[in-house]
């Protein structure tokens, strides 16, 4: 047996846990984007679910990804390879048959077949509207985000060829999905700061994360299909439809940036560090829990509304 000291060994948690700080934001976890598509997968309608079905088994990922662990049933089965594709997004940041076109001399790789490319596009799950309440300087950010690809997924879930409609779905269902994280539409600039906060991400909060990770799974951390279930049938109760379904996705980023202003940076301009880390009271954690379940449901339903009006 390895034996490490403890100097080494409190040196490699440290670097460990450095390390797990800088992962790029992952949005809500997949507990969150899972909870989004079963909620609107329950409100399609008969025929928007069989074409839905349909693109979701042409993806070229379906047998190995998006239906790993799938129940045999097939009615269960299309149900969760949807719910599994809101999250394909996310996976894919770690798959090296993709490439980050977001860094600097990065290498393409090669392309494959039903792919229309292999880019992570990471860029695109997010839009940091310029908040600065201090006054500080702003900078807006330039397309490609989700302010620029949600309009244009949404017009080619109609319009596009079939390869581009089987590739786009997945990724409608996950940007709709993060841009209702409230964090995912907001960047904080202070004076103190160089550059904004990364919606949250250069924000430090206790137990050792950030706040964009807090926020990402203040629905759970838990995967099981029973969790999700029962998460999105309460968050379903708690929360029930407007009766006006927005359907503008610059409306659903400024709205996110308002409940960010409202209900995420109510301690102040403070960003707290890795050393010492801002102490969120209880009060705010179950605040929390309660936005990001109004905020699941709303996605959902949103989701399911645009689906039902583009896919039948
Ligand atoms: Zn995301």
């Amino acid at each position: 047996m390895v034996r490490y000291s403890v100097l080494f060994m409190s040196r490699l948690l440290a670097l460990v846990s450095i390390l797990l700080l800088a992962l790029p934001a992952l949005a809500w976890d997949a507990t969150g984007h899972s909870i989004i598509a079963v909620i609107a997968y329950d409100r399609l309608t008969g025929k928007t679910r069989a074409r839905v079905d349909q693109l979701i088994r042409e993806h070229p990922d379906y047998e190995t990804i998006l239906t790993r662990g799938a129940p045999d049933a097939p009615e269960a089965r299309a149900r969760y390879a949807f719910m599994t594709a809101a999250v394909w997004p996310d996976m894919i940041k770690g798959d090296r048959r993709f490439w980050d076109d977001t860094r600097q001399n990065a290498v393409p790789t090669a392309l494959l077949p039903g792919f229309p490319d292999m880019r992570r596009h990471t860029n695109w799950h997010y839009y940091d509207t310029p908040y600065a309440p201090d006054g500080a300087p702003i900078q807006m950010q330039p397309p490609p985000s989700a302010l620029s690809e949600l309009p244009r997924l949404i017009r080619e879930l109609n319009r596009a060829s079939e390869l581009q409609k089987v590739y786009d779905l997945p990724w409608f269902e996950h940007i709709e999905g993060d841009v209702h994280q409230p964090l995912h539409s907001i960047g904080r600039f202070l004076r103190s700061a160089e550059g904004s906060d990364q919606g949250g991400n250069r924000v430090f909060v206790m137990p050792g994360q950030t706040l964009h990770a807090f926020w990402d799974s203040a629905c759970g951390r838990e995967n099981s299909l029973a969790y999700i279930t029962k998460f999105a049938a309460e968050a379903v109760a708690e929360n029930p439809a407007p009766r006006r379904m927005e359907k503008n996705p610059r409306k659903w980023i400024e709205e996110s940036a308002k409940i960010a202003i409202a209900q995420v940076y109510t301690f102040g301009n403070e960003t707290g560090s890795r050393e010492q880390p801002l102490r969120l009271p209880q009060s705010y954690v179950e605040n929390a829990r309660r936005v990001a379940k109004a905020r699941v449901a709303l996605a959902g339903y949103r989701l399911a509304a645009m689906l039902n009006d583009r896919l039948k």
